[in-house]
């Protein structure tokens, strides 16, 4: 996703927020800044309010991280990995490496979110009933308006349709009853269109009746929930497809690379193709890999820096790069195949070991792009192309 600034890590977890969030704060801020808290507690200055609808909104956005960190910190524990979490405009969402291993995992990972959310909804009850009892004013509003909030996301959330998380909970559910996952994955995509479709239309109709901005939004969030849940489905298919393909089918062999220790300027200046890829490996003196660095990155220095920076100072380093052996299994690559010039893979052979603790230096193979992956899915498919998910 573009246009994200990275806040942090949480318990490890890489945390950004979308510049969609801002369009959420000023619809929050003005709805409750502007409306409701003057309409309940009347009398006050609107900077009274307004400070009071930032507040709200930025314990929204913490009700959604904490719904997110649930997700992610659940999902370590049932040993998969996590990459990140962001926060857009409709909500969050949790970057996982791989999929559940087991229905029981996906259960309660997707479980996690929605029971979270219950308990802020919960606690912000509670939190309303003292504010209400010390007599404070448009703090009860804020607090109630919280609670409301947290309990519509449980409720939303845990509507059985992918990509909701009620949708991953019946997909545990009916993997558990067949044993067959892709099959339970088409059946909660479906369930997923259908209901995305339905609040478009819902809404829409809502909007025409009512001209109610909300219902907009509503519509908004069902079109986006359709295209996700077709995407998984097609996703779902595509990784049937290349399931017991070794990685080493689908690489470019030997791609071209860049010295860790040469200056950002004297790459730059290079008329070599090196700087047709729109992402390089990083190499060592000794040829072994150390990271990537993408064109983009590159030009993002300025040009007072060109001489004294180099390559090292601004890749991914290598332990934040995805890996993966020669004979991995191209269809784990997928939820990291991005079309983002950062997402690819690097093909690495450490002599069988995952650490390459034996003496022999770790080898770069090969790189795998979101190109490279489209033309083994034409390959398997007999040239009907199917986008990567
Ligand atoms: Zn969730």
């Amino acid at each position: 996703m573009r246009a994200t600034f990275w806040l942090g890590r949480i318990a490890g977890v890489r945390v950004g927020v979308h510049w969609s969030v801002a369009v959420i704060f000023a619809v929050i801020a003005l709805g409750l800044g502007a409306e409701r808290l003057p309409d309940a507690y009347p009398g006050r200055g609107a900077l009274g309010y307004t400070l009071l609808a930032l507040l709200a909104g930025l314990l929204f956005w913490a009700s959604l991280l904490v719904h997110e960190l649930a997700h992610a910190l659940v999902a370590r524990r049932s040993g998969v990995p996590v990459d990140e979490i962001t926060l857009w405009l409709l909500g969050g969402a949790t970057r996982t490496r791989r999929e559940a291993p087991d229905p029981g995992s996906e259960f309660r990972i997707a479980a996690a979110g929605p029971a979270t959310s219950l308990g802020l909804g919960v606690l912000f009850t509670a939190l309303t009933w003292l504010l209400v009892a010390a007599d404070a004013g448009p703090l009860v509003e804020v607090a109630a308006w919280l609670a409301v909030i947290n309990f519509l996301l449980a409720l939303f959330n845990a509507f059985p349709a992918a990509p909701l998380d009620g949708g991953r909970v019946l997909r545990a559910a009916l993997w558990r009853r067949s044993g067959d996952r892709p099959r339970a994955t088409a059946q909660t995509s479906t369930a997923g269109q259908a209901f995305g479709w339905l609040l478009v239309v819902v809404g829409l109709v809502v909007f025409l009746w009512t001209g109610a901005f909300g219902a907009v939004w509503l519509a908004l969030v069902g079109w986006f929930v359709a295209g996700a849940a077709a995407l998984e489905g097609q996703a779902s298919r595509t990784r049937q497809l290349l399931a017991g393909v070794p990685v080493r089918e689908s690489m470019t062999p030997g791609p071209a690379t860049v010295p860790a220790d040469e200056t950002v300027g004297g790459l730059l200046s290079e008329t070599g193709p090196a700087l047709d890829h729109p992402a390089l490996p990083v190499v060592g003196r000794d040829g072994t890999p150390v990271g990537l660095v993408t064109r983009e990155m590159l030009r993002n220095v300025p040009v007072e820096k060109h001489r004294t920076l180099t390559v090292a100072e601004i890749m991914v380093p290598l332990d934040e790069v995805r890996t993966t052996p020669p004979d991995g299994d191209l269809a784990e690559l997928l939820p990291s195949i991005d079309p983002g010039p950062e997402h690819r893979v690097l093909v690495i052979d450490r002599n069988g070991r995952p650490d390459g603790g034996n003496g022999r230096a770790p080898r770069l193979l090969g790189i795998v792009s979101p190109s490279d992956v489209n033309r083994t899915i034409s390959r398997l498919t007999g040239g009907h192309r199917q986008p990567a998910g």
